[in-house]
């Protein structure tokens, strides 16, 4: 099993990546995206970090019961960012475009 998995990759992984950068396709559920898509039509994931941030801060004024434009909670994000990179991004990878990690 594992052989024949292997002797189909090499072949195959070239025409694997041009079918990617001409047609993107979701990270979560493969759906085809067009061009400028931010979030994925079939399953709504974020396909850029820009939506990811956006997704997260919408789920994170939901949570807490606040407009999404408060401003406390544009402070909170914008602290996170900036003390916290690590963290931040581990948190838009979690929510967000999974192939770019
Ligand atoms: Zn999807």
């Amino acid at each position: 099993m594992a052989a024949a998995v292997e002797s189909l990759d090499t072949p195959l992984a070239e025409d694997a990546v041009l079918r990617v950068t001409v047609l993107a396709t979701c990270s979560c559920c493969g759906a085809i995206l067009r061009e400028g898509d931010r979030f994925c039509t079939g399953c709504g994931t974020p396909q850029t970090m820009e939506a990811a941030a956006e997704r997260l801060g919408d789920l994170l004024a939901k949570d807490a019961g606040i407009a999404r434009d408060d401003p406390r909670l544009q402070a909170a994000l914008a602290r996170v960012r900036n003390e916290e990179p690590e963290a931040w991004n581990a948190l838009l990878k979690k929510i967000g475009p999974r192939a770019t990690a």
